[in-house]
């Protein structure tokens, strides 16, 4: 049986998880090719105007995978990860808005709903229907799990030592070592942004390597442990609904209070509510502490060299901040 997992969204997370547990499972695995912009495209053509830019992304990949021969496209609704916190609502929602609006899809999403206290969403209950639509015990989806589990944690504990998820996930599933990272480092920069934006190829453009090449060394959120980040939010006022926001905005403030952090960068894409309030909140912080903060927000027609030029003079500026520093010292 051949299972499709298109993409995008929390591909970036939980890719070793699922696709450990399909195979176990004597699945085979079909992921959609990297995003282009004829996919986006096809992508936007299938979704409501003013739904954010990954969910059009998302539309694009589960068209790709419609049009090859998989038997289904594995698309759960992320409910939760925290007691008390939500996904974004666009991702509860999408198995119905994808069943309903995208011609093929209704009779091909498998969509577990995933509710958990952590983020390790390998409960084997979660999954038990939708062992069943496969033909498959709950025996085979407990074990499938288990192996699943054991890959999932170990790209988490290679992603906290400073390796992209792309990085994590090519050692745990391909074995293959990352290339050895920036060595000459003169800058740090934390980089907030969710999964699906920071790894995806027409999102961010190949972000982290373009600053690594500047000699920059980049902090994301899964780079960072989640007992700190809780913490983290645990010293805030309020906590936002949505774990993942939270998860961003902990790192956030983080960034801010940590000296090695030289500056911040917020990759948002269009149309995202959730990260139009983390961006506030981060300009006004960042002012008061005199951090430097810039938010890129990439929409459909953001070009590679409008990214490249507000990366580098940036990063210019930080250098320049950094020298004047150390000639006043
Ligand atoms: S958090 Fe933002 S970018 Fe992500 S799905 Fe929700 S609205 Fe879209």
């Amino acid at each position: 049986m051949k299972i499709g997992i298109p993409r995008a969204l929390l591909y970036y997370y939980y890719y070793p998880l699922w696709k450990t547990f399909f195979e176990t499972l004597g699945c085979e695995v079909i992921i959609s090719g990297k995003t282009t912009i004829d996919l986006l495209d096809k992508g936007i053509k299938a979704s409501v105007s003013d739904i954010c830019v990954p969910i059009k992304i998302l539309n694009g990949h589960v068209l790709e995978l419609l049009e090859s021969d998989v038997d289904y496209i594995f698309l759960p609704r992320m409910m939760s990860i925290r007691k008390g916190e939500f996904f974004c609502p666009k991702f509860m929602g999408l198995p119905d808005m994808v069943r309903h609006s995208l011609p093929g899809a209704k009779d091909k999403i498998l969509f577990p709903n995933i509710s958990s206290l952590s983020d390790d969403i390998s409960d084997d209950k979660l999954y038990y229907d939708m062992g069943q639509r496969l033909g498959v015990t709950d025996k085979n989806i407990k074990e499938s799990l288990k192996e699943g589990r054991k890959v999932w944690n170990e790209f988490r504990r290679f992603s906290k030592e400073d390796y992209t998820a792309l990085e994590a996930m090519d050692y745990v599933l391909e074995g293959k070592l990352p290339e050895k990272q920036v060595e000459d480092i003169n800058i740090t920069i934390g980089l907030m942004g969710y999964v699906y934006d920071v790894y995806d190829d027409l999102v961010s453009m190949g972000i982290v390597d373009r600053l690594r090449k500047m000699g920059v060394k980049v902090i994301t959120f899964e780079m960072m442990d989640e007992v700190m980040l809780d913490r983290e939010l645990d010293s805030m006022k309020k906590r936002l609904f949505w774990t993942f926001s939270n998860k961003l905005l902990a790192a956030g403030y983080k960034f801010l209070k940590d000296e090695s952090i030289d500056g911040i960068i917020h990759v948002t894409a269009f149309g995202c509510g959730p990260d139009s309030l983390i961006g506030k909140l981060m300009e006004i912080d960042s002012e008061k502490l005199g951090k430097p903060f810039m938010t890129i927000r990439v929409d459909e027609h953001t070009g590679e060299n409008h990214l490249q030029t507000r990366i580098e003079a940036f990063v210019d500026m930080i250098y320049r901040k950094k020298s004047k520093y150390i000639k006043e010292a």
